[in-house]
């Protein structure tokens, strides 16, 4: 029997192997990174070692890491951090990923969301004019896009922010370890990123911030204060070995665009059209849309054969629904057939090439039921 494909790395990647020993040896150490003991100094040493780690992944200085619950809890600490320091409305973009979106309505603020093009690029020209109203603003813009992989030109929108005395925040979630990343150039206030996302555990991320933050539970004065409650150091220790296994695979994961153009080419043949690629875009990512083949048969028929791939984003496809960001594209007639490809740090050539043959086999199946019920 071959081995099943993986290709579903935006929702959640393969656990390296240096992440998971990195994960048990903390957990065998023990200790509490706040205790003065040995133990403690020895949790206290990986906790530190991991922040330096997961800071150089992302061009930060280690004290403006804060380590969280994941992604979501890094976002949510942004945009409450950004309300309690006086913003008064927020500029979401349209294809922001709903922990982001949720997180600005759940402040009371009033929300804006800001248009992206056909490629699902912002729309400067509309920033450059809502920056300027009344009120401070905090602008959330993702940097690359969970279902198209399409990179954003941060520094462009921190530039506008940043002179508009604006705060902005990164989701850098899909882009980390997946595209180099310069926090210090982007005049970015807050940055997110989360663990599981480039090949260690789940329930971990980081909110980089270049000032103070508004803590959101109260008690213990971990993370100086920033975060309170005792440091998950397994995921800490196993994010840290993640971020530097991504930063010494970057250029091999680069090297995937060619993989998966090579099959978008044999999708659009059969009718496919791909999400994107007009813009940058992270190069192991594929969204693609064959209309009349809906998004949940190709899911059932590639899980079938052995190939993981999923509909749109991860959490909107177990509820089966259309994607918001190829609507937010102008394409609401696509939304319902497009599927999301996404290759990782342990994807080969040929498993891109496996994906395609099983496709490939869906698609005549699919067509030839069509045909026979015509
Ligand atoms: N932001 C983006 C762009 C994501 O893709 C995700 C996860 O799918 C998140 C935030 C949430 O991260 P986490 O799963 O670590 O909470």
């Amino acid at each position: 029997m071959t081995a099943p494909v993986y290709l579903d790395y935006n929702a959640t990647a393969k656990v390296r192997p240096l992440a998971a020993a990195a994960v048990a040896d903390a957990l065998a150490e023990g200790g509490n990174p706040s205790s003065v003991h040995a133990a403690g100094r020895a949790a206290r040493a990986t906790v530190e070692a991991a922040r330096r780690a997961v800071a150089a992944l992302v061009g930060a200085a280690p004290e403006t890491v804060t380590f969280t619950g994941g992604g979501t809890e890094a976002n949510a600490l942004a945009i409450r951090s950004a309300a309690a320091d006086g913003a008064r409305r927020i500029l979401v973009s349209a294809t922001e990923h709903d922990c982001v979106r949720a997180e600005a309505e759940a402040t009371g603020l009033p929300v804006e969301i800001w248009p992206v093009d056909a490629h699902g690029l912002a729309d400067l020209r509309w920033l450059s004019e809502r920056v300027a109203a009344d009120g401070r603003p905090l602008v959330c813009m993702m940097l690359a896009n969970n279902e198209t992989g399409v990179a954003q030109p941060m520094v462009d929108v921190g530039t506008i922010t940043g002179e508009a005395g604006g705060w902005l925040h990164v989701d850098a979630v899909q882009a980390a370890g997946k595209i180099e990343i310069d926090f210090e150039s982007m005049w970015a206030r807050s940055l997110a990123i989360s663990a599981h996302k480039l090949g260690g555990p789940q329930g971990v991320g980081a909110l980089i911030s270049e000032g103070p933050l508004t803590p959101q539970f109260h008690g213990g004065g971990q993370e100086r204060g920033r975060r309170p409650g005792t440091e998950n150091v397994p995921g800490i220790a196993g994010f840290g070995a993640a971020a530097l296994a991504a930063v010494r695979d970057m250029a091999a994961l680069t090297g995937q665009s060619a993989w998966r153009d090579a099959l978008a080419a044999r999708i659009v043949e059969l009718g496919g059209v791909v999400l994107g690629d007009g813009a940058e875009r992270l190069p192991q990512t594929l969204c693609v849309a064959t209309p009349g083949f809906a998004s949940e048969l190709q899911v059932m028929a590639l899980d079938l054969a052995g190939v993981m791939i999923s509909a749109g984003a991860a959490c909107s496809s177990g509820k089966v629904k259309a994607s918001r960001v190829v609507e937010a594209m102008g394409r609401p007639d696509l939304a319902p057939f497009a599927v999301r490809i996404s290759g990782g740090w342990a994807t080969t050539r040929d498993d891109w090439r496996r994906c395609g043959e099983a496709w490939i086999e869906a698609r005549h199946r699919q067509s030839k039921r069509i045909r026979e019920f015509a």
